[in-house]
């Protein structure tokens, strides 16, 4: 049995589990061997066997007395978490030197809320810094590898996740997406992962990088286990978090097999200028011609301010990011330097030795932007260009009902390729910073192999509160075909 249970999907382990032919505990202990046995990869931050396998028994005795009702759809199936969300029984450091063995006296909602299905948390994954990045090395604790290929980087910033889930670590795992960073490391992983709409999930715990933008979402092999969990991580937390939508819990695997006939997908040519590399183009191409063959039908569409969104995003972003990261003084969280002589001399070695350069120079740009005499020359003028790019959509969605294209121009690139221009790095978010901008729902799928034989991802793109169509369209394409089957070599 232990040689293919890392191959089952989130759904086929749970009804395994629940026909008892599986226990949690050797199943948790299944994954936690092998998330050891390939330590190599970079991908967990954290464990606690201690925890996982006392979850995994609680779980057994769930099982054992057959409350295993539609509720707890998720009893005994491995989650790990990005090290974005604060854990009460594991190391919380967001990838910063500054939050190193940081332990939390709670857990976030998104991770209580899965453990509530009855979810064994099996460790913590890396992540780039405070979630600012798209490769994962900007993580103070070493990049992670992708397992395609070991010298290309996994995405970011929730790279631990996607590479994790697409080597077999767990099942699923969780991220964050503030700009990108469930969607793009997914598309360079080969895996399936949703942002929903923002406001769905509490960002209650969720160590924050840029309010207004940060989303939570599941990562995993399928688009039915990313519904699974999603169902579970999102519902209402107004206590806790003000922008969380009132909203009742939805059950988004309520569709998923629904017919896509007279489907009208949006096409934007926006996302298939010259920058679109041209094997990323082959095989998002290939993916629209089978959604035409399900019965869906391409318009053209377009988003004018596309290419405004990487300014604006890299404005708004750090601007809220400089505020954020201010309670890191050394006095209420994480890091203090050992040496100073009075209290701004502490601020300043506290903050010089516990961020890493591509958080100090958010803090700078995002300071810069705030301050009196350029507030009005780019805040404010970000904030503008912002409600025109959702409005944009907005004339999009009286055309069509969803929106596809390319999740980023090109497959993953190699490790330390992009370190020294982080401007490159900025323009490789091009086509997933559009929809976090107007707070829309998005999705990567895995469709093919571009360059390298890498991973290429489809993204859809929906209108608010449309996270059950966008799983619909998934689902039916990983009917259809089986790109989201393939495995990287070795795992
Ligand atoms: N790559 C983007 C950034 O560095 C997005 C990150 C994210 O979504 N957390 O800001």
């Amino acid at each position: 049995m232990n040689t293919v249970l890392h191959d089952l999907t989130v759904a086929q382990l749970a009804s395994l589990l629940r026909a008892r032919k599986v226990s949690a505990l050797e199943t948790a202990q299944h994954f936690l061997a092998r998330a050891h046995a390939t330590a190599a990869l970079g991908a967990f931050l954290d464990f606690n066997e201690e925890v996982t396998l006392r979850q995994a028994r609680a779980a057994d005795v769930a099982l054992a007395v057959g409350s295993a009702t539609p509720l707890a759809a998720l009893l005994g199936v491995p989650v790990a978490h990005k090290d974005i969300f604060v854990t009460r029984d594991f190391v919380s450091t967001a990838g910063s030197k500054m939050l190193a063995g940081y332990c939390s006296p709670f857990d976030a909602t998104v991770v209580a809320n899965l453990a509530t299905q009855g979810m064994v948390t099996l460790g913590k994954l890396n992540c780039d810094e405070f979630a600012m990045g798209s490769s994962n090395e900007n993580s103070a604790f070493g990049a992670v590898t992708n397992p395609w290929d070991r010298s290309r980087v996994p995405g970011g910033s929730s790279g631990g996740s996607a590479a994790a889930v697409a080597a077999r670590l767990v099942p699923a795992a969780t991220g964050t997406d503030t700009g990108g960073s469930i969607r793009q490391p997914a598309s360079f992983c080969g895996v399936t992962g949703i942002k929903p709409t923002y406001g769905r999930a509490s960002r209650y715990g969720m160590v924050a990088f840029a309010s207004s933008l940060d989303q939570a979402g599941p990562l995993a092999r399928s688009a039915e286990d990313c519904a699974l969990l999603l169902s579970s991580m999102c519902g209402p937390d107004p206590d806790r978090d003000s922008t969380s939508l009132d909203l009742p819990a939805e059950d988004f695997t309520r569709s998923l097999s629904d017919s896509l006939a007279g489907l009208r997908i949006g096409i934007p040519k926006e996302f298939f200028g010259e920058g679109l590399a041209p094997d990323v183009r082959a095989a998002i191409d290939a993916a629209l011609k089978e959604y035409e063959k399900l019965g869906a039908r391409l318009v053209p569409i377009s988003l004018p301010r596309t290419e405004l969104s990487i300014p604006v995003y890299y404005i708004i972003a750090p601007a809220e990011a400089s505020s954020n990261l201010s309670r890191f003084d050394g006095v209420k969280f994480g890091h203090r330097a050992a040496h100073y002589t009075d209290l701004t001399d502490m601020y300043k070695k506290t903050r010089a030795e516990g961020f890493g350069d591509e958080v100090k120079r958010r803090i700078m740009i995002g300071t810069y932007v705030l301050s009196h005499g350029y507030y009005d020359a780019y805040y404010l003028q970000a904030q503008k260009i912002r409600r025109m790019i959702a409005d944009d959509f907005q004339q999009a969605f009286k055309l069509c009902d969803v929106i596809a294209g390319p999740v980023a121009p090109t497959v993953a690139w190699k490790l330390g390729e992009k370190n020294d221009n982080p401007v490159a790095n900025y323009l490789a978010d091009i086509f997933t910073l559009p929809a976090s901008l107007a707070g829309l729902p998005g999705m990567s799928l895995p469709v093919g192999l571009g360059a390298a034989r890498m991973p290429v991802g489809l993204q859809l793109i929906g209108n608010y509160l449309q996270e059950a169509r966008l799983l619909n369209l998934a689902h039916r394409l990983q009917q259809a075909t089986d790109w989201h089957l393939a495995k990287p070599e070795g795992f």
